[in-house]
């Protein structure tokens, strides 16, 4: 795809229009929707099958896969086959902080990692392998140094990822984990830079509750390359179910940033990662958890 053609499509999907320093969300071109899925080890099942299974019977779609799953291609085909079930994310993570480490070696070896999950994720047809660049302790680099070593990595990788029917999707995650990418602004920004339909990014509902000051403008300035979601409550379990742990506090809301996802056309996958609320059964606990969420998408988007 020509870099110009990626701009158009790409912008008219999100329902944004690019000002100078800025994103303006507009009337998509398709109202977005609420493609529920989860993580792999979230699901209850003794086998892969099982687990699809279950998804299925509980109205969801979208499967999510750890690390690089390239010994298991054709089990996880042979998974899906006949089912609505698609592959959504491979969460591969930072690979130590290999990409940006300062050892040329061990830089070029991350780097060759993350084009091989690359490859997985497009024989997969998923939608992209995520990326942290670092945890905390990872890197000894500072955010300036860090930006200049991703754009000067980024561009190969987006090459590859695109050749492959992949694309790389950059993790903003909460201060607790990591003193770089904290908001989805960032990873925007980085996103702009490259300027590449192989770099993109996503949200994660739990982070963002801790970094962002509003879901949906996050969402909003993220949207040209938004294409993967990740969903927990406020203490990472399964949403909706804050109030076991603290019930003093209130519950998560996700309607906020469900308005923004409906208004920008979102058509991507949201994704269970979290923990069960002790003494919950996850075969009740989560079609509970995909009802609460269906409700609030309801409540963003009536009328
Ligand atoms: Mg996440």
């Amino acid at each position: 795809m020509k870099r110009r053609h990626f701009l158009q499509t790409g912008l008219i999907a999100a329902g944004a229009v690019a000002l100078p320093g800025r994103l303006i969300a507009e009337a998509p071109t398709k109202p977005g929707v609420l493609k529920l899925g989860s993580q792999e080890g979230r699901l209850p099942g003794a086998t892969l099958k099982e687990k699809v299974a279950n998804l299925e019977k509980w109205g969801a779609s979208g499967l999510e896969l750890g690390g690089d799953p390239s010994s298991r291609i054709a089990e996880i085909k042979e998974a899906i086959k006949g089912t609505n079930v698609k592959i959504t994310a491979l969460c591969w993570g930072s690979c130590k902080g290999d990409l940006v480490s300062s050892d040329a070696e061990k830089r070029k070896a991350g780097i060759e990692a993350l084009k091989k999950a690359l490859n997985t994720a497009g024989e997969l047809e998923s939608t992209g392998v995520i990326f942290v660049p670092c945890f905390h302790k990872q890197s000894t680099l500072t955010p300036d140094e860090l930006d200049k070593v991703l754009q000067e990595i980024l561009p190969e990788i987006a090459e590859h990822a695109k050749k492959a029917g992949s694309r790389v999707l950059l993790e903003p995650l909460n201060k607790g984990e990591t003193f770089y990418l904290n908001r989805i602004e960032q990873a925007a920004a980085i996103c702009r830079k490259i300027n590449h339909p192989g770099i993109c990014l996503m949200g994660d509902f739990y982070h963002m509750a801790k970094e962002e000051k509003s879901d949906s403008e996050a969402f909003t300035t993220g949207a040209p390359w938004l294409h993967h979601v990740h969903l927990a409550s406020r203490v990472r379990w399964l949403p909706g179910q804050d109030k076991l742990k603290e019930p003093d506090q209130p519950e998560r809301s996700f309607v906020d940033g469900f308005r923004a996802l409906h208004r920008i056309g979102y058509q991507d996958y949201c994704s269970l990662e979290c923990g069960v609320a002790r003494g919950t059964d996850p075969l009740e606990a989560i079609p509970a958890a995909f009802d609460f969420l269906r409700r609030q998408w309801t409540e963003a988007t009536a009328g």
